[in-house]
């Protein structure tokens, strides 16, 4: 994907919210020992974003969960909060198997969907009793192989892939180009497969959207996913489903004025299509009444929605450049947060003056605002956090809050010109006998340069005076 330089000054930015006061904001530079930059989450709201994610689904799915897609933000602790919520995990890699087993998480907790999967990794998951989605129909085969020829999961989900069924979305693009996903023409081969080899509980799963806010979108992917499911349940094979995993990709309002999902309005929408769809098929057909079920498991495998605005990145302004634009350098560069360079992304930013002074007036007052490109220092012109952004004049010593950080945000880091990839900490309130603590705990240390360099040798240089 070319990256994109997007003219950010039709927006105002003044009016939207950041997940702290600027007071906490100031509480916590001071616990890290003006160490910037660093991501900050708010423990507290993404705890009751996920229980209001959970109860808005179970109101109408006893057995909904949303399985937390590891990736947007792989950190113990928040891993562990979000188990503590009822949230289980979507892994797709060794390691985010590994972490997600230390943090406790077990059996069908897990959800495993990879692509491309190395064998360790099938071994693995199935070790864990993870559900495995499998990505191809050739992965039949190389999942059986990897487990040894004789075993196999007895539950195995399928990832659908609908092509030229389903449109995509501006972010993911149009399915048919996508590399995930198995065809509708492969689907009830695989599943025929699946049970010639001793499978009988089914799952199925589809991941067609990303950043996603329209929810007219997810319900037409619910309802695409519900009548595969009826067809495949009605076919000559009777498959029984126990699972449909509408996948992750609902959006979050990156920039000022959109609206964030209405998570009992998207609810009451699938439920509908549910009802419609799914509720005959357990009645009607035999292999449900037989079985008993009263119920397809309706899950989901979200990640940005679940964490994304409760975190943001707290950089601060280091250097005033006016050449043919003006520019701010801040001590913060891509390797902290590659959306806006990477895909052109929109990640809205707060100035906080120096020492907290006048913040709550300096916010609402837009007239002595520059047009500013913020920059990090890497050798590469997309290390841009904005391009010609309106912001209030920004001084060097300013904080700048970078919104939104919290989910695919210091999990894409990366080193690139030697930069160490910066602290992770964690706010939250706890409440003792009426008596309200605030705690700032550090979850994730920066890295140092012993750290950049371990895996160098430089035993040939050891013994040479410096
Ligand atoms: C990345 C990913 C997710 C999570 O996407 P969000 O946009 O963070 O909700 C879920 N499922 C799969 C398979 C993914 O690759």
């Amino acid at each position: 994907m070319i990256p994109t330089t997007k003219d950010d000054t039709t927006f105002d930015n003044n009016n939207k919210e950041m997940p702290f006061t600027s007071d906490q904001i100031f509480d916590a530079i001071r616990n890290a020992q003006g160490d910037t930059p660093f991501h900050l989450y708010n423990g507290d709201m993404i705890a009751e974003n996920a229980r209001h994610m959970i109860k808005s689904f179970r109101n109408h799915f006893t057995h909904y969960t949303n399985y937390f897609a590891v990736k947007a933000t792989p950190n113990p602790h928040l891993l562990d909060l979000l188990k503590q919520q009822g949230m289980g995990v979507d892994c797709s890699s060794f390691a985010e198997l590994i972490l997600s087993q230390k943090v406790g998480f077990k059996g069908d907790e897990i959800m495993f969907t990879s692509n491309n999967t190395p064998d360790k990794e099938y071994q693995l998951a199935y070790e864990l009793g993870a559900v495995i989605n499998l990505d191809d129909i050739t992965q039949i085969d190389a999942m059986k192989q990897a487990l040894g020829g004789e075993k196999m999961p007895r539950m195995v989900s399928l990832r659908y892939n609908p092509g030229p069924l389903k449109q995509g979305n501006a972010i993911i693009g149009e399915p048919q180009e996508a590399k995930f996903g198995l065809t509708a023409a492969q689907l009830p081969e695989a599943y025929a497969k699946l049970k010639a080899l001793g499978v009988d509980r089914f799952g199925l799963h589809c991941m067609v959207a990303s950043n996603e806010l329209q929810l007219d979108y997810f319900e037409e992917t619910a309802k695409l996913l519900f009548n595969t499911v009826a067809e495949l349940s009605r076919s000559p094979m009777s498959l029984t489903f126990e699972m449909i995993n509408l996948g992750g990709g609902i959006g979050i309002p990156y920039r000022p004025g959109q609206k964030p999902v209405d998570f009992v309005q998207l609810a009451q929408r699938i439920a509908n299509q549910y009802n419609n769809i799914i509720l005959p098929l357990l009645s009607d057909q035999q292999q449900y009444v037989n079985a008993n079920i009263k119920e397809i498991k309706i899950v989901t495998e979200c990640g940005r929605v679940v964490t994304g605005p409760y975190g943001c990145l707290i950089t601060k302004a280091i250097h005033h450049k006016s050449t043919y634009k003006q520019y701010v350098g801040v001590d913060a560069c891509m390797v902290n947060l590659m959306r806006p360079g990477m895909y052109g992304a929109y990640h809205h930013i707060t100035v906080l003056k120096q020492n907290n002074q006048n913040n709550q007036n300096n916010q609402n007052n837009q007239n002595n605002n520059n047009l500013y490109d913020i920059v990090g220092s890497l050798c590469e012109n997309n290390d841009k956090f904005a391009v010609n952004r309106s912001l209030p004049n920004i001084e060097k010593g300013d904080i700048l809050v970078i919104h939104d950080s919290g989910a695919h945000g210091h999990s894409m880091g990366f080193n690139y010109n030697g930069k160490t990839r910066s602290a992770e900490y964690l706010f939250t309130t706890t409440n003792n006998n009426n008596n309200e603590t605030k705690t700032f705990t550090c979850i994730r240390r920066g890295e140092t340069l012993d750290d950049l360099f371990t895996t160098l040798d430089f035993s040939k240089w050891d013994n040479k005076d410096l």
